[in-house]
């Protein structure tokens, strides 16, 4: 005899347990199940399975089937359910460890679809641009269109990533709703109600087009990264054929320039936009917003969002860190966590009020190493801060503060270059090349690593060495 199940909507995990949990205990073989998902009916109006009679208990099902069926059900093949159904027949019949062998022709299929759907995933935290909606301050949407059923998977990720901000996810299929505190879902959008166009988007075509770097181009590893369905949600796509046609002769012109150049120099592709050329809302907030959706370098995909800098706009000094830590991340604040105690405590010796001041980072994302449940602090390494030189750079172009103050060795390569050497000239202030004065010494957290009988010294050396700037007239 024929029976149907139905889940509804059909990418969810309970419809599905529920569908397929009825069909074990009436004992219904795979065959015999017709699976009516997403309103496809049957040719033929089969009983549903959920009124057939019980002839067992529920079996038990093993937990990596459960994970492998939440990433399958996500899939558009209208055949994962019966798959899935086929599969945990299996396995409650008799072959317990059916997902272990992965020469298993469902095995291999789920797999693969499994596999698929995480690819999908991946490119939408990659691909989602938001544009702030006109007139109403602080709301965003985003158009996207996943190749499978992913909003649900992945919206959770865009809450953690964005949780200050109200947004929306609009899809063909289904809608995400951040307000603030809640996620909900709803039914599907079209384009056309999304904004078409968002005055941060200048600002990261420009930064997009400096940090393109052309002796890197590799047209066929860059549509496999960035497959040419998804440019239609990227602002700066509509570089890329200009960006790729002019590579070749940008590679000889930075060919001939390297060669003119002294070593060690920052290549000229890295280097920062000029203030000028960033046309649109110019404004801190504007760079913060921009810099939410930043993808230049790989550390944004693991950190849990940007850290942008803070502080008055017409900031006497711009304090420069190396990189968010483990509780920045968190906050989305820079010097939140035990480093910026000790800067706390080290202005308030000296008298300054923190508020006058702009924090910021050499790097605007957190890099870490996962251990366990712990998150350890990884360096940044050089093209991490050449890929976020130009946040800095324009940070610094609308601050225009008289002084920088770099800490840590990070902070004092982005300001003068890879030739610094900082225990040579740490706490001596210098001229830049605008005429800023610049003092780099160590970072706080250098001074909390120092053994505990060392630790007062660094401290009062350190302390010594800020005096120095905020002292002067
Ligand atoms: S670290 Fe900087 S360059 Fe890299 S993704 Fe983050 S903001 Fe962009």
């Amino acid at each position: 005899m024929m029976w149907s199940a139905s889940v509804e909507p059909a990418w969810s995990i309970d419809g599905f347990r529920e569908a397929a949990r009825a069909a074990l205990r009436a004992e219904v073989a795979p065959e015999h199940l017709d699976w009516q998902a997403g309103g496809q009916g049957g040719l033929l109006a089969a009983p549903e399975v959920q009124s057939a009679s019980a002839q067992r208990g529920a079996p038990r099902v093993p937990t990596a089937f459960v994970e492998l069926a939440e990433t399958v059900l996500c899939h558009r093949d209208p055949a994962r359910h019966a798959l899935l159904y086929r599969l945990l027949w299996r396995i409650v019949h008799g072959e317990r460890h059916l997902l272990s062998v992965p020469t298993d022709g469902d095995v291999r299929q789920a797999m693969q679809w499994a596999r698929e759907v995480r690819r999908d995933s991946h490119k939408m935290k990659a691909f989602v641009r938001f544009r702030e909606v006109p007139g109403e301050q602080d709301r965003f949407i985003a158009w996207f269109e996943p190749a499978h059923h992913i909003l649900h998977r992945v919206a959770p990720f865009f809450a953690r990533r964005f949780a200050g901000m109200r947004w929306a996810i609009l899809t063909p299929d289904a809608s995400a709703l951040w307000d603030g505190e809640v996620l909900r879902f709803g039914s599907g959008g079209m384009p056309s109600d999304a904004p078409a166009f968002d005055d941060g988007e200048d600002l990261w075509r420009t930064y997009y087009a400096h940090i393109f770097n052309p002796a890197r181009l590799n047209p066929r590893m860059m549509r496999q990264e960035m497959p040419t369905r998804y440019w239609k949600h990227l602002p700066e796509a509509q570089l890329l054929p200009a960006l790729i046609q002019g590579a070749g002769a940008r590679v000889r012109d930075m060919a001939e320039r390297e060669h003119a150049l002294p070593k060690r120099r920052i290549p000229v592709a890295s280097m920062p936009p000029p203030a000028s050329e960033l046309s649109g809302d110019r404004s801190l907030a504007a760079l913060r917003r921009a810099a939410q959706g930043c993808r230049a370098c790989p550390l944004w995909e693991p950190a849990t969002q940007t850290v942008f800098g803070e502080g008055p706009e017409d900031a006497r000094v711009l304090v420069l860190g190396e990189q968010p830590g483990d509780m920045e991340d968190l906050s989305g604040r820079p010097f939140v966590g035990p480093a910026g105690k000790l800067l706390d405590r080290a202005l308030g010796e000296l008298g300054i009020d923190r508020a006058q001041l702009y924090l910021t980072n050499a790097v605007k994302h957190f890099r870490f190493e996962r251990r366990g449940k712990l998150r350890l602090h990884r360096n940044p390494e050089l093209l991490h801060v050449q890929s976020c030189r130009a946040w800095l750079a324009a940070e610094i172009e609308r601050v225009q503060p008289r002084v920088i103050v770099c800490l840590g060795a990070t902070a004092a390569l982005a300001v003068f270059g890879a030739d610094f050497r900082l225990m040579e000239r740490r706490g001596v202030l210098e001229h830049l090349h605008d005429g800023t004065l610049a003092l780099a010494t160590v970072h706080p957290a250098w001074i909390l690593r120092q053994p505990d009988r060392l630790q007062d010294e660094a401290y009062r050396h350190w302390l010594d060495d800020l005096r120095n700037v905020f002292t002067r007239p």
